[in-house]
């Protein structure tokens, strides 16, 4: 590096730490993240500026970078698991690079591509039949067939752990009718989830995983991975996972002539923001997947790196951050009470103050821009609501809420003084900005809501055990069907504890059978799943089981200094999801790697 660009480059790190100090206190993340299938966490915090660091991701063993990809913003600790069933901690890459789903989903286009499998077919309305890939090995050198293929399902039906084990309500049968051919015979297709399935659960091999213990299978290292993908394991650290391209030929080359350009994937361990933003300007990380505020000033600086728009909101969305209220508790349990909060926030500060406009506010029904096409504008337009003090104030005092003892808070319904709590993890600093904001429009309106930052898991024991007021959460990620959103979001039945959504507790049957009836639409039925969807708006724009505020990003800050060719919106690029997190490489970010080349040496 020359002397002119060091000093360039000091300059912007100057400016961006006075960004990150100006966004909060806090501290480096040591968080876990939280647990959920095929989640990653999405949020992470700025950190405390240090000095700024200079020195490149340090090699473990000889890799050629130019070789080499340098990713980062998964893995929160040392990587300690290659298990493709353990979704909430494998490293990264276990599923995608190793481990390979049936098919792999493109959000973009609604598109299933066929991978493991090379075509599906509904023969009747519960009969599926896949046609396996022939030709596939096992990074052991063992065929690939449909004894893997029933294997994996095997797993599901013997052991409760696992993950996908309740699908066996509704799938009466599965067997091999062919060494390349699986049937599956359906009680009661649940088709959105299916869809679900074909592209997110991983094939296992039946000559390594049929005689693990259910302890082994759920939770087990799985140290030595052996899977179907273009990387094997190579090694790790403390602070990296190293992935190396396998040495026989990936079978997606001869099918579609796809082969990953790094020969190595080097997964770096989540430092501080400071390490990483010194790491992606010096082109030591090439691709970071974590929040970092102020990128928009990079981007527009010349510096070499890109996301995924040129301008606001350079992000694309991951999952709609929403205000989760406690519906149990009063005031909370009063629709009402919480529409009138609805429309106290005001999000557009949200989005510009705390996030510089790398984040944009969501619609009022919160479906992610992929999903644009299932809002029911017009209901949205009669129903919705947006930032309006003095109407909040109106639903309040229409609903009965007055202040009787002049501190400009109302009070309860029964007279007794109101005085709620928001909270979000501590270190979190762009959610703590982002509830301070909450707060002011809150109290402006005439509701007593004061922010609290807990730790991490104080904060999700809140939510899981609804011991709480009101939280953020962003829970339901970008997936193929809006389904998984609303299963997040009307989770039923309520229980003492709540883990895979509904944290609110909204108790609605009504509401959960339309959740299971947008299960039963049939994949690619667009117009069906609009009229249970539009039933689901309407319910959620009267009730306000949740307050959705906007679409926190799928964070990529991508650098050129090694590799070309990144995804983006522009014509001439490609749009592949460029994210390392767990679940996001069998949606497309494994196209990714095929599509880079390395960026000319001057
Ligand atoms: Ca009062």
């Amino acid at each position: 590096m020359s002397i002119t660009k060091r000093w360039r480059w000091l300059a912007v790190l100057a400016v961006f730490l006075l960004v990150v100090t100006a966004c909060g206190d806090g501290e480096d993340e040591t968080t876990t993240t939280e647990a959920g299938a095929t989640t990653t966490e999405a949020t992470t915090t700025t950190a405390a500026p240090e000095e700024p660091t200079t020195t490149a991701a340090a090699p473990v063993g000889e890799y050629v970078r130019a070789e080499t990809l340098y990713t980062s913003g998964t893995q929160w600790g040392p990587p300690s698991n290659w298990n493709p069933m353990v979704t909430w901690g494998y490293a990264t890459g276990t599923l995608g690079l190793v481990y390979e789903p049936l098919f792999i989903y493109d959000p973009f286009t609604d598109e299933y591509i066929p991978w493991l499998a090379e075509s599906g077919e509904w023969t009747s309305d519960n009969v599926y039949v896949v046609t396996l890939r022939q030709g596939v090995k096992w990074s052991d050198d063992e065929d690939f067939n449909a004894e893997d293929v029933v294997a994996t399902f095997d797993l599901g039906e013997k052991y409760e752990s696992v993950q996908y084990h309740p699908m066996f309500e509704w799938l009466e049968s599965y067997e091999a009718t062919g060494d390349y051919e699986v049937t599956f015979t359906f009680s009661d297709p649940l088709y959105q989830e299916w869809g679900n399935f074909l592209y997110s659960r991983p094939m296992l091999p039946e000559h390594i995983w049929s005689s693990l213990s259910e302890e082994e299978v759920t939770n087990g290292a799985n140290e030595n991975p052996i899977g179907t993908g273009p990387y094997v394991y190579e090694t790790h650290d403390q602070d990296r996972m190293v992935w190396v391209k396998r040495s026989d030929a990936w079978w997606a080359t001869a099918a579609y002539g796809y082969d990953p350009a790094p020969t190595r994937v080097i997964d770096i361990v989540n430092g501080s923001n400071n390490v990483a933003l010194g790491l992606v300007l010096q082109g030591g990380l090439d691709l970071s997947n974590n929040f970092l505020p102020g990128v928009a000033t990079l981007v527009a600086g010349g510096y070499g790196i890109q996301t995924y728009y040129p301008d606001a909101p350079y992000m694309l969305a991951a999952n709609t951050a929403w205000i989760v209220t406690n519906n149990t508790k009063a005031p909370l349990s009063d629709p009402e009470f919480r529409k009138a909060l609805a429309n106290s926030i005001d999000v557009s500060k949200i989005v510009q103050n705390v996030y510089g406009n790398i984040v944009s506010a969501s619609n009022p029904v919160g479906l992610l821009p992929i999903w644009e096409q299932y809002v029911d504008q017009d209901l949205v337009a009669e129903k919705g609501f947006s930032y309006d003090e003095a109407k909040a104030k109106q639903i309040l005092a229409d609903a009965g809420y007055a202040d009787t003892n002049g501190d400009d808070f109302v009070e309860g319904l029964d007279g007794s003084e109101i005085a709620l709590k928001i909270i979000v993890p501590f270190g979190w600093t762009d959610w703590m900005e982002s509830i301070r904001v909450i707060s002011e429009g809150a109290m402006a309106a005439g509701i007593n809501l004061e922010v609290e930052f807990p730790d991490y898991s104080a904060y999700a024991d809140a939510k899981n055990a609804g011991d709480y007021d009101t939280l953020i959460a962003n829970d339901a990620q970008m997936s193929n069907t809006p389904w998984t959103y609303y299963d997040w979001m009307f989770q039923e039945p309520i229980m003492e504890t709540m883990t895979n959504g509904n944290f609110g507790r909204y108790d609605n049957q009504v509401a959960f059978d339309l959740v299971t009836e947008l299960d039963k639409v049939k994949l690619g039925d667009v117009e069906g799943l609009k009229a249970v969807i539009g039933d689901l708006q309407d319910i959620q724009l009267t009730d306000y089981p949740i307050i959705p505020l906007w679409y926190n990003g799928l964070w990529a800050q991508y650098s050129t200094a090694v590799w070309s060719n990144w995804p983006g919106s522009g014509d001439d690029q490609n749009h592949y999801l460029p994210a390392s997190w767990r679940g996001y490489w069998n949606m497309t970010a494994i196209l990714m790697l095929c599509d880079l080349q390395p960026t000319p040496t001057e």
